[in-house]
């Protein structure tokens, strides 16, 4: 066998895609296994990407205290993030969006799909623990007493 992996590097086939790729283009089964994964990398990304976005979700909504509905139900009651359901922009993506409690959690709101929403970040810091009404009756007023000092 020779030393010199990067003159003769060895290859392997995919057993997805079924191309023939180098080694180098496959992960490892794990940091302490031995051998390469059957798949490549890119199919490997790809299986899972589509996953991964509702994955963290879900699990963010668990870590804070009650059952996430799971993957298929937030899935199926939000959709992929597009619009933000407080200032109604369309302009939400995974980047930006995360998953509001209408009712907030601190004021009794559950995981339950009906009371999730996207929302950008920042209208979701906004809002805060208040409810929906509650929150339109702080906007009113700032913007009434900014008209009233002429801004
Ligand atoms: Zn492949
Ligand atoms: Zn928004």
């Amino acid at each position: 066998m020779t030393s010199d992996l990067k003159g003769d590097s060895t290859t392997k086939r995919c057993r997805r895609c079924r191309e023939i790729k180098p080694e180098t283009e496959f992960f490892r089964r794990g940091r302490f296994a031995v051998g390469l994964r059957s798949h490549c990398k890119s199919c490997h990304n790809k299986a899972r990407s589509p996953e991964s976005p509702w994955q963290s979700r879900s699990v963010s909504l668990r870590l804070r205290g009650l059952p996430s509905p799971g993957i298929p139900a937030l899935r199926e009651a939000l959709g992929e993030p597009q619009t933000c359901y407080l200032c109604g922009s369309n302009s939400l993506d995974w980047k930006t969006a995360v998953i509001d409690h209408i009712m907030p959690m601190a004021r009794g709101g559950t995981n339950a799909p009906a009371n999730l929403g996207w929302t950008h970040n920042s209208c979701n810091k906004l809002k805060a623990n208040r409810t929906l009404p509650e929150l339109v009756t702080l906007l009113k007023s700032i913007i009434r007493f900014q008209e009233h000092l002429g801004r």
